[in-house]
C-alpha cells in the first residue's frame, strides 16, 4: 500500500488520480489532500476518502471545513498547509498538481524529507529544474513524470542513459488553432477565449488548455524534459501528432525508435507514477488498436506558434530565464482570459519580457523567486 499525498486534489489532474485511487484501493491510501479554493468539492472527497490531514488556501474556509468535519480529520491551511501535507512522516509518495508556481515550495520540503515526488506541475521543473533534479539526487528519491509525454519518455527509456538517446521527440496534439488554411496567422487576433478553450483530444484545465493552443505548453515541456532526463534542448525535439495516441518518442543512438501509445486519458501516466516500478492491472484505458485508423506527424509551425523557438531559447540559455518566462505567459494567459490582450499578445507579452531580462545563470531559489515575481511585474506593466 502506498501512502499517497495529493496537492490539487480538486483540479483536472486532481479528480483523476482521485480516480485511480479509487481503482485500486488495495494499492493506493490518500493519505493528505490540499486545494485552493474548491471547500466542497475538498470535502466530499474527504468524506469518501478519509485522508489523514488536508489543505485548503484560505484559512478562514480551512476552520469551516474542521468544523463540518469535527476530529476525524486535521485541516491545515495555506503554505504552511502544503508544506504539512508534503513531510507527513507517513507518505511515500507526493504528486504535485497545483496550477503555478505554489507547488515550487512543497515539492522542495518533500524531497528534503525524502520522499519520492511525481510532478504534474510542470511549472517546477521549468523554473527550478537543476535545484529540484540536484536535491532529489542529493536525497536519493524520485522525480516522476506524471504529465503524459514524460512518462511516455520514461517508459520508453527504461533505465537506459541519456547517452544511448539520438533525441526525445515529445508529441504534440498542435491545438485547435493547427490547420493552416482555417487559421492563418492574420486570423489569430481574432480568436476568442472560449475558441482556444476548447482542446481537440484532452479535456484540461483553463491554463493549460491556453498553453495548448499557443504551444507554449510544449515548450515548457521541452524545458520540463530537459531535467527530468538531464540531457541538452538541442536533443529535445517536438513532432505534431493531432490524434495524440502516440504520447511520446524516444530515438535511440542507432536509429531505433521507441514510441508509448494509448487513447489518451491521464489516468494511465498518473498511475504508473504511483504504481512505478510496478504496473497495475487496470481496464480503464481500452485502445482498440484496428479502430485507431491513420496515425499522422508533421513539423511543428514556428512561424504561426512562435512560443516554441522562445521556449528553445529559455532553455538553452537557462539560468533565471525559464522562469521569467513561465511566469509571463501566466500572466499573459489571466489577460487573455480575461480579454485585455488578444491571442497573440500571450507570446508578444513573453517575448517582451523575456528581452527585458538580465539573467542571472546557476541561481539560488531565492533569484529564480525574484526573477519570477520581476517578470510578473513587468509583464502586466507592458500589456498593451
Ligand atoms: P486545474 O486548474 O484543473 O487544477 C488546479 C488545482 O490546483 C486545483 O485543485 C486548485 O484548487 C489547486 N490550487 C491552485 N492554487 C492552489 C494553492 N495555492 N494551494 C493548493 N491548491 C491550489 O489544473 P490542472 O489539473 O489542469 O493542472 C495542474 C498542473 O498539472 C498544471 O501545472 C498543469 O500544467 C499540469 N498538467 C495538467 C495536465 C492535464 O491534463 N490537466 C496534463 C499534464 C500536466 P481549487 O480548484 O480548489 O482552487
Amino acid at each position: 500500500m502506498k501512502n499517497v499525498v495529493l496537492l490539487g486534489s480538486t483540479g483536472s489532474i486532481g479528480t483523476s488520480t482521485v480516480k485511480v485511487a479509487q481503482d485500486l484501493p488495495d494499492q493506493i491510501r490518500l493519505l493528505g489532500l490540499a486545494a485552493g479554493g474548491n471547500a466542497a468539492l475538498l470535502l466530499e472527497q474527504t468524506r469518501k476518502h478519509r485522508p489523514a490531514v488536508i489543505s485548503l488556501s484560505d484559512p478562514a474556509k480551512a476552520r469551516e471545513l474542521q468544523n463540518a468535519l469535527g476530529t476525524a480529520c486535521e485541516v491545515c491551511s495555506g503554505n504552511e498547509g502544503l508544506l504539512k501535507l508534503a513531510t507527513l512522516p507517513e507518505a511515500d509518495i507526493v504528486l504535485i498538481a497545483i496550477v503555478g508556481t505554489a507547488g515550487l515550495a512543497p515539492a522542495l520540503a518533500a524531497i528534503r524529507a525524502g520522499k519520492d515526488i511525481a510532478v504534474a506541475s510542470k511549472e517546477i521543473l521549468v523554473m527550478a529544474g537543476e535545484i529540484v533534479m540536484s536535491e532529489a539526487r542529493k536525497h536519493g528519491v524520485r522525480v516522476l513524470a506524471v504529465d503524459s509525454e514524460h512518462s511516455a519518455i520514461f517508459q520508453c527509456l527504461d533505465g537506459k542513459p541519456t547517452a544511448s538517446v539520438r533525441k526525445l521527440l515529445l508529441t504534440a496534439s498542435g491545438g485547435p488553432f493547427r490547420d493552416k488554411s482555417a487559421w492563418p496567422k492574420e486570423k489569430f487576433s481574432e480568436i476568442t477565449v472560449e475558441r482556444a478553450l476548447k482542446h481537440p483530444s484532452w479535456v484540461m484545465g483553463r491554463k493549460i488548455t491556453i498553453d495548448s493552443a499557443t504551444l507554449f505548453n510544449k515548450g515548457l515541456e521541452m524545458i520540463e524534459a530537459r531535467w527530468l532526463f538531464d540531457i541538452e534542448m538541442a536533443r529535445v525535439g517536438v513532432v505534431v501528432h493531432p490524434q495524440s495516441i502516440v504520447h511520446s518518442m524516444v530515438e535511440f543512438v542507432d536509429g531505433s525508435l521507441l514510441a508509448q501509445l494509448s487513447t489518451p486519458d491521464m489516468c494511465l501516466p498518473i498511475q504508473y507514477a504511483l504504481t512505478y516500478p510496478e504496473r497495475a492491472a487496470s481496464d480503464r484505458v481500452q485502445t482498440n488498436f484496428p479502430r485507431l485508423g491513420t496515425l499522422t506527424f508533421e513539423e511543428p509551425d514556428e512561424e504561426r506558434f512562435p512560443a516554441l523557438a522562445l521556449a528553445r531559447q529559455a532553455g538553452e540559455i537557462g539560468g533565471t530565464l525559464p522562469a521569467v518566462l513561465n511566469a509571463a505567459n501566466e500572466i499573459a494567459v489571466e489577460a487573455f482570459v480575461n480579454r485585455t490582450i488578444n491571442f497573440p499578445q500571450i507570446t508578444e507579452t513573453v517575448r517582451r519580457t523575456m528581452a527585458a531580462h538580465t539573467v542571472i545563470p546557476r541561481p539560488t531559489l531565492e533569484q529564480i523567486l525574484e526573477a519570477d515575481g520581476w517578470a510578473r511585474r513587468e509583464a502586466a506593466r507592458t500589456q498593451p
